[in-house]
């Protein structure tokens, strides 16, 4: 029986790995659930999965949840705030942490649980693009096992021999080939961007996702975020990763050996494999997804990306060629982009034009700390909130 802590439990991938533990009641345990504010979908996977701690974002939500879970007998502990999602992280009887909290929000905790040595199903790629550095010398000093979940990442991962962490090239490794969708727009014309709306770009072609992800797949700062991430998973010079978009979503990456071989792994779009994959590795267990119909697929396109149309992309290869600080600058900046695009503030090209601006504005430094991570998050967020108010992007 294997202790879970789900971080970012009521969100997509939150929701999907309480499906696959469902599906499997005598391997997991579920022992802590973390929810920002979804009061009602918290209470109801509390009452169901009974776990020992859930942590909520605000004091006036945890008591609600409390009140709510006291008056039904519950006897499920309630905590709130950045200290108890650490907690939740490093309980004792979490043998492993599924970190699918969205955003920078999701670092603390996370770096929490690989520094204790917890097996970490990584969900939430903002954390290797903020901290990359420190994030795996974390996972390397306690030890601890790091499975990817995004979907890209762990298809190489399974596409890689077992011992990759002796080095890419040394195991005969030529290129990642990292696939992307190309997301809703990859054939609008770039005029026809300027009045994108939030309903049309979190109105991805393959995949049902959560809000901030959904529009990162429409300006592929997505795919850029990823290869930043697929930089520190497997230690790939940025060189040797090649964004390939395929909108079918059937081929979920790729590795290219010196052989001339190339290994993939396919599947249906469905986030639970990968999950599940996580979850069970080395072993594997049924995920609830219908087998992949080839005869059905048909066929499998492929296209270059087109780094002018998506300038996001080219960024996240611009920041990791700069390193440092100059990662957790974009993400920063992209995330306060999104929300104000999400709320209206800030029109769909307005998020790459902000996060090129404010990558100029700031200055990379090197990240020697967590500290220094979070110093430089908060001074790219202020910046870029500075200059929506200012409207220069409206
Ligand atoms: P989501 O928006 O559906 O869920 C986010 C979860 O995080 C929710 O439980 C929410 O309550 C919690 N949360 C939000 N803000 C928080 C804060 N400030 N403090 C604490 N908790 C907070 O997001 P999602 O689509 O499930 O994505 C989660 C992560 O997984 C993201 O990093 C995303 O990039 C990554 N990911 C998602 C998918 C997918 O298919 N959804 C695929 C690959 C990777
Ligand atoms: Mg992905």
């Amino acid at each position: 029986m294997q202790g879970l802590t789900v971080l970012g439990a009521t969100g997509s991938i939150g929701q999907s790995t309480l499906d696959v533990v469902r599906r499997h009641p005598d391997r997991y345990r579920v022992v802590a659930l973390t929810a920002h504010r979804q009061v009602e979908r918290l209470v109801a996977d509390c009452l169901e999965f009974k776990p020992l701690l859930a942590v909520v974002g605000d004091e006036s939500t945890a008591a609600e949840v409390r009140q709510r879970l006291q008056a039904v007998g519950s006897a499920v502990e309630v905590l709130w705030g950045e200290a108890a999602l650490v907690s939740a992280a490093t309980l004792p009887e979490a043998d492993m942490v599924m970190a699918a909290i969205v955003g920078a929000a999701g670092l603390a905790p996370t770096l929490a649980a690989a520094q204790v040595g917890k097996r970490i199903l990584l969900a939430n790629k903002e954390v290797l693009v903020m901290a990359g550095e420190l994030f795996m010398q974390a996972v390397q000093q306690s030890g601890a096992p790091l499975l990817p979940v995004d979907s890209e990442h762990n298809a190489i991962f399974q596409a890689l021999p077992e011992d990759f962490s002796r080095g890419l090239r040394a195991c005969g490794v030529e290129k990642i080939l990292l696939t992307a969708s190309g997301g809703p727009f990859r054939e609008t014309p770039l005029d026809g961007l300027r009045h994108v709306t939030p309903e049309q770009a979190c109105a991805h072609p393959n995949w049902v996702m959560g809000r901030k992800i959904s529009v990162d797949s429409a300006t592929m700062m997505n795919k850029g975020l990823e290869v930043i991430e697929a930089r520190w998973l497997f230690d790939a010079a940025p060189e040797m990763i090649q964004v390939v978009v395929h909108p079918q979503s059937v081929i979920h990456s790729a590795v290219q050996y010196v052989d001339g071989s190339v290994i993939a792994q396919l599947g249906n779009p469905d986030m639970r494999t990968p999950i599940a994959y996580a979850m069970a590795w080395p072993e594997r267990i049924a995920a609830g997804v219908g087998p992949l119909d080839l005869f059905k697929v048909g066929r499998l396109d492929f296209f270059a990306p087109d780094f002018e149309r998506f300038r996001c992309l080219r960024l996240a290869y611009d920041v990791l060629r700069t390193g440092a600080t100059a990662p957790a600058i974009l993400n920063a900046a992209n995330e306060v982009a999104v929300a104000a695009f999400l709320d209206g503030e800030l029109p769909f090209l307005g998020i790459a034009e902000l996060n090129e601006t404010v990558l100029g504005r700031l200055p990379a430094r090197h990240e020697g700390s967590l500290g220094d991570v979070l110093a430089a998050d908060g001074e790219a967020r202020s910046l870029a909130r500075q200059l929506i108010q200012e409207r220069e992007f409206a």
